[in-house]
């Protein structure tokens, strides 16, 4: 077995120190087994609680800083985090397998995300006041205390970001848990962000069996934002119940595009593409099934089918690949399981692209892109979600057809609609039950990533992140009331207008 020479040790970060443990696993790169990335420190349940009384500790005192300095603070970091940006990409693309310019839009979006969140705190954090002559009401912005922030592999950075800058603006401490799968660069990005803050305010335990359980049932955490699958969302989330916890819950999606029929395939082809594939299919609101009108079925399928054999399936740093091996065994077992469930019920199986250095492909967990169509709309590929290179095509007759199994399965997280008639598309997109509908795209744009309150309905998950809505999730609302009749007209004055918020 070779390994690497760059081989990384990661360690926790408890209280702004690297704490060795004495058990490590190991991280091996999604495109070349072979290749050992990292040896991680795989925390236990005392090292959560380590880390949740650090958090603790420092939360005390973290709170009282005036928001404006933690703004301050939370922008270097994002600073620190820019100038390593390039290595970090490259780290994600060895240890979580994708393609280098998706893995720097990840890193991007992680940076983006920390001054898109500073620059909303201050006024957002501004107390909430009401007079009149009796009394003086202040409804205070106030932190909730620890967050345990738990995340997946497959979008680390910009996924963690948006945990970590809403908790710590808001005068909340964290405890970050990465996923096994993809836990170096952002660790490095949580250390370099650390460095610009009080011991304990930024803390990192990695693991799986534990430490997920022993974080979500502490009772010293008061809110839990977790991102990753509807099962361990129903755990986390029965773990909370517990102790009454705030939880905000990121789930998996199994998003519907409905292409109507004023669609012409060869337009929308092109950009339906991108959103299926990106980043191998893995992405929580990539689109997972397409319903297609009957009477343009083959034209859509067959234009479909020419666009993914374009694709070339390579190693994420090789500059020819287009697309990119997925990160783990399970999702390889799981979609191999698929495709093998799907052909053995009779649909159409095509498995297209090409393959960049085949001898290569053993070493690594590379799929080709699958196209599935003339499939059952109730058949596995179609209703769970795949999350992986493969896309199953359904046809339907009416418009209402397409939308009772748009809205067919316990998934709403994001959606599309795909029409030249606007008014139809605006119409169809109300009626879908998600928490996002794109129409004739499948993708946040840059007015979107700073306005669009991001999650999903039904089992998709439970509240929203980024924007003022998401950044309402990390904080409580602490209402001060003063009746002024009690102590008459000798009562001491407040300065309102100077009052800050924590
Ligand atoms: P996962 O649920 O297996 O793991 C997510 C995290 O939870 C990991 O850090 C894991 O170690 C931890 N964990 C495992 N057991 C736990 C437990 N009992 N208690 C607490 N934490 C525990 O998910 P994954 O495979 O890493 O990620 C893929 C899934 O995440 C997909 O379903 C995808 O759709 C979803 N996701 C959703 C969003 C969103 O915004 N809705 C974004 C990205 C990914």
């Amino acid at each position: 077995m070779q390994t690497n020479p760059t081989t990384v040790r990661l360690e926790l970060l408890i209280d702004n120190k690297a704490v060795p443990t004495n058990h490590y696993f190991e991280v091996r790169d999604p495109g070349k087994r072979s290749s050992l990335v990292a040896m991680v420190a795989n925390g236990n349940a005392a090292h959560a609680d380590q880390a949740v009384r650090a958090a603790h500790r420092a939360y005390l005192s973290w709170r009282d800083i005036p928001v404006a300095r933690r703004i301050e603070l939370i922008l270097d970091a994002a600073q620190a985090v820019e100038a390593e940006a390039s290595a970090l990409a490259e780290t994600l693309v060895r240890e979580q397998g994708m393609l280098l310019a998706d893995t720097r839009r990840d890193v991007a979006n992680g940076v983006e995300t920390l001054r898109e969140i500073a620059a909303i705190a201050e006024d957002f954090l501004k107390p909430e006041q009401h007079e009149d002559g009796e009394s003086l009401i202040q409804i205070h912005k106030a932190p909730r205390g620890v967050v345990a922030a738990i995340v997946p592999w497959n979008a680390p950075m910009g996924l963690t970001m948006a945990k970590v800058a809403p908790a710590l603006v808001s005068g909340n401490t964290i405890v970050v848990k990465p996923s096994p799968f993809a836990p170096l660069a952002v660790s490095r990005a949580l250390e370099l962000i650390a460095r610009f803050l009080p011991d304990g305010v930024v803390n990192v335990v990695h693991g799986d069996g534990e430490i997920g359980p022993a974080l979500t049932r502490h009772p010293l955490v008061r809110k839990i934002s977790f991102t990753g699958g509807i099962e361990t969302g129903k755990a986390v989330m029965a773990a909370a119940a517990e102790s009454v916890k705030n939880i905000g819950l990121e789930l998996g999606g199994n998003d519907p595009a409905i292409v109507l029929d004023d669609a012409a395939p060869e337009e929308i082809v092109p950009h339906l593409i991108k959103r299926i594939f990106v980043r191998s299919g893995q992405v929580c609101y990539a689109v997972k099934r397409i319903y297609v009108p009957q009477s343009m079925y083959g034209a859509f399928f067959d234009t479909l089918c020419e666009a993914v054999d374009r694709l070339q399936v390579g190693y994420g740093l090789d500059p020819r690949a287009t697309l990119a091996p997925v990160n783990n065994h399970n999702q390889f077992r799981h979609i191999r399981g698929l495709v093998d469930s799907a052909r053995r019920d009779g649909a159409q199986v095509l498995e297209l692209g090409g393959r960049l250095a085949p001898e290569t492909w053993d070493e690594g967990y590379y799929l080709r892109p699958a196209v599935i169509g003339k499939v059952a709309p109730d058949a596995p590929v179609v209703v769970g979600e795949q999350f992986g290179p493969i896309i199953p095509v359904v046809p339907y007759g009416s418009e209402d057809e397409a939308l009772r199994m748009a809205n067919g399965t316990e998934h709403g997280l994001g959606s599309s609609i795909w029409t030249r008639d606007v008014d139809r598309g605006q119409a169809l997109a109300r009626r879908i039950e998600a928490g996002l509908t794109f129409i004739n795209s499948h993708a946040r744009t840059k007015l979107g990533d700073r306005h669009i309150p991001f999650g999903g309905v039904k089992q998709s998950g439970i509240g929203r992140v980024r924007t003022r809505i998401g950044l309402a999730e990390y904080i409580e609302h602490h209402t001060v009331s003063l009746d002024k009749r009690t102590l008459g007209a000798n009562h001491k004055k407040e300065d309102h207008h100077a009052t800050q918020s924590r």
